[in-house]
């Protein structure tokens, strides 16, 4: 089935297409600007006629229709929103479908509940407004408000405090839903040592400004791929650069993100410890042995399960576990036994994701792949969102992806205590992080609120070769550094 999006005398197309996405996700719009025509069977066209000042709409869908027209507004930016509201509203009307976190496109809902508090809001006042604009649902609302609340106590205060990330951009074997850049240990294997090499001089590099701008490091996150894909010597070389280059008397948390569970070894787990890292990941997505197989994971439920009893055995207190809703053949049903079945194991975190198809993923070419029934993905948020507060976990960190099934999102809920500060901070712009390694982002926040950024080769041959070019472009981060009071 063809479906046509036209513009007619207007720049909205980036929201507009958003919008659209909402209602009909998955599908390859054909666009057509001004006076281009479409032969599709399906038309959405927006259009601000200027000479009359009205923004008109006309939607032909699945052999239905639709159409509005209205006074256009004065301002531009007001012209947008207005346009796409009335686009929104057609689309609702002749699918049936309520969106739960209604026209909201952005990523951050959270920020936005912030914001609105900061501005001297009641929490009732802000879900109000948020509501009346973007016609979330009362539940987004409530998960978006207990999140804000969460994260106010825990957002750092001074400039000077600061997260570090590492990459370690390796796995045993590629998901089928992934879309990092991850490389399998197989076919990268004869990089690793000196990948490893020139991370830890970034560490020692990284070190060094941090000590000469007098930073102080609240959080470490070695993450990646997959931290425990390499060997046991090799993660240990990489945590001794911490040790050593990084001054952590003051970090909140260390976190390694251990992952899958056929990398975990007791051998790496007594090297995370030794190394003082308080805070790992285990993460099984998923605790259903078909669903992990059609996934391209190479270990079973029980593995993943071995996994996080072994450290808690070794005596990790703070266990983080990664959930995604929407997988592949998976069912409502068996997402609920997976869930109550993490329960049980009692993590410090759970953090259920939603399947977000994104290009670099074989997942995204494999129509018959994918589970994009929307309800049943919805239904499974919801479980959790139910369910884990009933068992003492709070929702502390919340943020959306382009292409999620049903437009949904991303949750980690904590117990009290134990939320993680880097995943807030890195999907919220007040804090300085550092990034070293492959695809690693450093971005440094002013006292003005803007930001600069440098991003790191997103390849390991181009880490490694370009090391001494990359480091001194890394250097405009140091000039940047020295504002921060
Ligand atoms: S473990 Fe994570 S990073 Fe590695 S391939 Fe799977 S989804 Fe990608």
């Amino acid at each position: 089935m063809n479906y046509a999006l036209i513009f007619r005398n207007h720049d909205f197309e980036y929201e507009v297409q958003a919008v659209a996405k909402i209602f009909i996700p998955g599908v390859r719009f054909q666009l057509c600007r001004d006076s281009e025509l479409s032969d599709a069977e399906n038309q959405i066209l927006t259009e601000y006629d200027e000479k009359n000042h009205l923004m008109h709409i006309e939607i032909f869908l699945h052999g239905r229709s639709y159409s509005d027209i209205a006074p256009a507004k004065t301002e531009k930016s007001e012209q947008e929103f207005q346009l796409c509201r009335m686009l929104y509203q057609g689309l609702q009307k002749l699918t049936g479908y309520q969106p739960p976190w209604g026209m909201l496109t952005g990523i951050r809902p959270v920020r936005k509940v912030l914001d609105k508090l900061s501005q001297g809001l009641t929490p009732e006042q802000a879900c109000q407004e948020l509501k009346q604009k973007y016609l979330i649902s009362d539940k987004k609302l409530q998960l978006a408000l207990q999140t804000a609340l969460i994260q106010k106590e825990i957002l750092p205060h001074s400039l000077k405090e600061i997260g570090l990330y590492i990459s370690v951009p390796f796995c045993p074997t590629r998901c089928s839903y992934c879309s990092f850049v991850s490389h399998s240990v197989e076919s990268a294997k004869s990089l690793i040592p000196a990948y490893v090499q020139k991370l830890c001089e970034e560490i020692r590099i990284l070190g060094e400004l941090i000590q000469k701008y007098d930073l102080s490091v609240q959080s470490v996150y070695i993450g990646g791929g997959t931290p425990t894909a390499v060997s046991a010597e090799q993660l240990k070389e990489i945590m001794q650069a911490v040790q050593n280059h990084i001054d952590i008397a003051h970090a909140r948390e260390y976190t390694v993100e251990a992952g899958r569970a056929d990398t975990i070894t007791e051998e790496k787990l007594l090297v995370i410890r030794e190394m003082n890292a308080d805070r790992i990941s285990v993460n099984p997505q998923t605790l259903q042995d078909s669903v992990l197989q059609k996934i391209g994971r190479c270990h079973t439920a029980q593995q993943a399960v071995e996994a996080f009893q072994l450290a808690r055995k070794l005596g990790f207190d703070n266990i983080n576990m990664d959930l995604i809703a929407g997988l592949p053949s998976d069912t409502y049903e068996g997402f609920s036994d997976t869930l109550r079945k993490v329960i049980d194991l009692n993590p410090d975190s759970i953090t259920v994701h939603t399947l977000t198809l994104k290009r670099a993923g074989t997942l995204y070419h494999d129509a018959n792949h994918q589970n994009t029934e929307i309800p049943v993905v919805e239904k499974m948020t919801e479980l959790s969102a139910n369910l884990l507060p009933e068992n003492g976990y709070q929702p502390y960190y919340l943020y959306r992806q382009k292409n999620t099934v049903g437009n949904l999102e991303n949750v980690g809920y904590a117990k009290p205590g134990k939320e993680n500060l880097y995943n807030i901070l890195i999907m919220d712009d007040r804090q300085t992080i550092l990034g070293a390694g492959c695809a690693a982002s450093s971005k440094v926040i002013l006292p003005d609120g803007n930001l600069t950024r440098v991003i790191n080769y997103k390849f390991p041959y181009e880490y490694i070769n370009r090391f001494g070019e990359l480091m001194n472009k890394k250097q405009q981060i140091a000039g940047e550094l020295e504002k921060l009071t």
